[in-house]
């Protein structure tokens, strides 16, 4: 499939009076045409950092990409200089948030945001760009966008607001859309008409989407992909079918063990003892040994090697190496 977006050994570091938070410490996956690849973890895992800094919205300073690239259309966006980055925000990669609120500007009419929104990219006139804007609405279902379209933020619901942002965000057919807990602020029953309009605004359009979410169950509903992070790292990335139903690195099955399931009931819930390694000293080996009810001896000293298990699955752990016996005895060995 074809790649849109290849991410590779993405570092980024926050300075803070505490020292240097290592919040993305080599992350890398790619992005393939028209498909969802979900971003999971729990909160400060990097996941957000991660989207921002392929949008180069991590404020530097405190923030900033130690190394890494990041490939678009050819570019490294990690070097591209800010008006460039400007004309490719929104127009080839947008990004929409947990709270349509903070997007939206409340003095303006949705209308008048939307326009706006295409003319900053495309040269069109005011009746052009309206008739692209009535479309977008329609397609993400907003009900009569002739007279939604003359009304203010707070004369929408938060599901309608969201919707509204979606339509802002694709209206320039962008190639990747980077989507960071577009559900969480949501009820339940709107929550799942969001997702269920990301997938019919992908089969229409192609958009690739990358979704970050701490929740499984909106990864359930719409990832191809998922990749699972930790500590600044994704330790593990597969097929949804091979993370919901092959999970193999420790802190995958702890977070499927630790939400409900819909096709397993009755199962108790068992949360995910201790937490996350802090990120201004993180540890030399793996970061969740602490946390790791099947550690070694080597896990504490050396990071383990990617494993792969098949041909989108890979796994950061070494119940998966068996090059851990020889680590195990070689104490000069490095990852
Ligand atoms: Fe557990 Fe070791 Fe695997 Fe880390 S590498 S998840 S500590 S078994
Ligand atoms: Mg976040």
């Amino acid at each position: 499939m074809e790649k849109v977006l290849e991410v590779s050994d993405l570092h980024v570091s926050f300075s803070t009076y505490g020292g240097e938070v290592k919040a993305v410490r080599g992350v890398t996956f790619d992005l393939h045409k028209g498909e969802t690849l979900a971003i999971v973890g729990e909160s400060g895992c990097g996941k957000s950092v991660t989207s921002q800094s392929i949008m180069r919205l991590i404020p530097d300073p405190p923030g900033k990409i130690i190394r890494g690239s990041v490939l678009f259309k050819g570019m490294d966006l990690t070097k591209v200089n800010e008006p460039q980055m400007r004309k490719i925000r929104g127009a080839d990669i947008s990004m929409i948030f947990q709270d349509p609120m903070t997007a939206l500007n409340p003095t303006l009419t949705i209308g008048d945001q939307i326009i706006e929104g295409i003319r900053q990219h495309e040269q069109m006139t005011k009746e052009q760009a309206k008739k692209v804007a009535l479309e977008m609405m329609e397609l993400v279902g907003i009900p009569s966008p002739t007279i939604r379209f003359k009304q203010y933020p707070h004369q929408f619901s938060g599901g309608m607001r969201q919707r509204m942002v979606i339509a802002m965000a694709l209206v320039c057919r962008p190639e990747v859309l980077i989507a960071d807990e577009p559900t969480t602020a949501l009820d339940v029953t709107i929550q799942a008409q969001i997702l269920d309009l990301f997938r019919d605004i992908q089969k229409e359009t192609g958009v690739s989407i990358i979704l970050i979410t701490h929740d499984l169950g909106v990864v359930a509903q719409v990832a191809d992909r998922i990749a699972v992070m930790y500590a600044g790292k994704i330790i593990e990335e597969g097929t949804r079918r091979e993370i919901f139903y092959h999970p193999q690195h420790p802190y995958t099955k702890g977070l499927l063990n630790s939400v409900p399931r819909l096709d397993i009931e009755g199962v108790d819930l068992v949360p995910i003892g201790g937490s996350p390694p802090d990120l201004f000293s993180p540890p030399a080996g793996c970061p969740f040994a602490p946390r790791c009810d099947d550690a070694m001896e080597v896990c504490d000293r050396v990071y383990p090697f990617k494993t792969t298990l098949s041909k989108d699955h890979h796994v950061d752990c070494w119940l998966q190496d068996e090059r851990a016996k020889l680590a195990s005895i070689t104490t000069t060995f490095n990852a």
